[in-house]
């Protein structure tokens, strides 16, 4: 039998596998091409050439024992250090190789800081909509998370709800930007509030709220937007960064966590993060893929792909009655759903063939959440499905 843990964790796994099904079975009666499955954030775009050549190359041109092998259990020591070195170009920072923890994707980074920091009982605040396996990952270390009611004028935090729920046993906050799933950035006016808050606090419980900043759509922002680096706001800072949307690698598993010198207990936890990385079993991040993103740190996949298909669908959504806050990043529309159940309209929906999220997945209802990772092809053939299905509820 197992765990009463897993079983509510397997109950709720079930309901994304069951699109999963959804989206083969629709696809055997009607054919793919008439499938619009706007469901996965799964990159569309190759991955940048350099990617190919620089694993050719590791395998071609490293010394034997040096790539196969185990290692460090915070990553290669080089791979660090071409990491620290290329922040600190980009942000005029002073990070080295000490600071970094190379971690199996943004969710091992995640995980391992998590277990690095909670008690059982302890908080962590996050802002709805969020990344729903942020529940998970603090439910695993026994902590709770409390999510912030959205803001849904223009999905920005809703910092006076969050100053009040910050008590004594707030740990941790974790923000995310370029946001999965509305795809807003958080602007610099909102991290110097949400930084003066969490000083404020900090002062006030005389204790350490660490600030983990979730980033794995850093790169993708458009429009020349600029996303703020939050090492530079608020002391007590944690980075956990993922190539798995910029350079389009989510399958090969690799990120890493950024913990500065200025971080409260900064030693101790660096140390616990390199033991969390063994205990939890990833033993280090994989070790061929470090040596291929060092050589690659100013690469990028063309994110302007992303931005063509962008334009396209939520210019003609807008234009068929859907509401929408135009999102400056990551490769998401959080749509309002033309009825208050989301689950209802997703369900409606399916009915054009359109594969799509509601937003309570999320912690935001009554809307829903559309992945346009997608090929660009996809999204023309998909438009006249979601312009019916606007019609159905405008003459209801
Ligand atoms: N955090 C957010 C906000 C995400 O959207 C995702 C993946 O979609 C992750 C973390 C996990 O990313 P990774 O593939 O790097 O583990």
């Amino acid at each position: 039998m197992i765990s009463e843990k897993m079983m509510a964790f397997v109950k709720n796994s079930s309901v994304i596998r069951a699109m999963f099904e959804e989206g083969k079975r629709l696809a055997d009666i009607y054919g793919s091409e008439n499938v619009y499955d706007f469901s996965l954030g799964n990159p569309s775009v190759e991955p940048p050439t350099q990617i190919k050549e620089a694993l050719i190359d590791v395998l071609n041109e490293e010394t034997p024992g040096k790539i196969h092998g185990y290692m460090n259990n915070s990553g290669h020591e080089d791979v660090r250090e071409s990491i620290a070195l290329s922040l600190n170009n980009n942000f005029g920072t002073d990070f080295n190789s000490d600071n970094i923890i190379m971690t199996v994707g943004a969710a091992g980074g995640l995980n391992v800081i998590l277990k690095s920091l909670l008690n059982s009982g302890d908080e962590v605040i996050t802002f709805a909509p969020y990344f729903g396996e942020y529940r998970n990952y603090v439910s695993n270390y026994d902590g709770t998370l409390i999510a912030i009611s959205p803001n849904t004028s223009d999905f920005q935090p809703n910092l006076d709800e969050f100053e009040e729920k910050i008590n004594d046993r707030t740990k941790a906050v974790i923000i995310n930007s370029p946001n999965n799933p509305t795809g807003v950035v958080y602007s610099e006016k909102t991290i110097i509030k949400l930084a003066e808050i969490l000083n404020k606090k900090q002062v006030e419980y005389n204790t350490s709220i660490y600030l983990i900043s979730d980033e794995p759509y850093r790169e993708l922002a458009y429009d020349g937007v600029k996303v703020p680096y939050l090492t530079k706001y608020y002391r007590n800072t944690i980075v956990g960064y993922s190539f798995s949307k910029s350079l389009s690698l989510p399958g090969e598993r690799i990120g890493y966590l950024l913990i500065p010198n200025e971080v409260d207990d900064c030693e101790n936890l660096l140390s616990a993060a390199n033991v969390a990385t063994r205990i939890l079993g990833f033993v280090n991040a994989p070790s061929l893929i470090q040596r291929a993103v060092a050589r690659c740190l100013d690469a990028k996949v063309d994110v302007e792909i992303y931005n063509r298909n962008r334009e396209l669908l939520y210019n003609s959504l807008l234009s068929y009655g859907y509401e929408c806050v135009k999102p400056q990043g990551a490769f998401y529309l959080f749509v309002k759903a033309l009825e208050e159940d989301d689950k209802n309209f997703v369900q409606e929906a399916k009915k054009h063939n359109i594969l799509i999220v509601p937003g309570s997945s999320f912690g935001c209802p009554g809307y829903v959440r559309i992945a346009y990772c997608v090929d660009y092809s996809m999204i023309e053939r998909s438009l006249p499905g979601f312009s019916k299905l606007a019609s159905e509820y405008q003459k209801k």
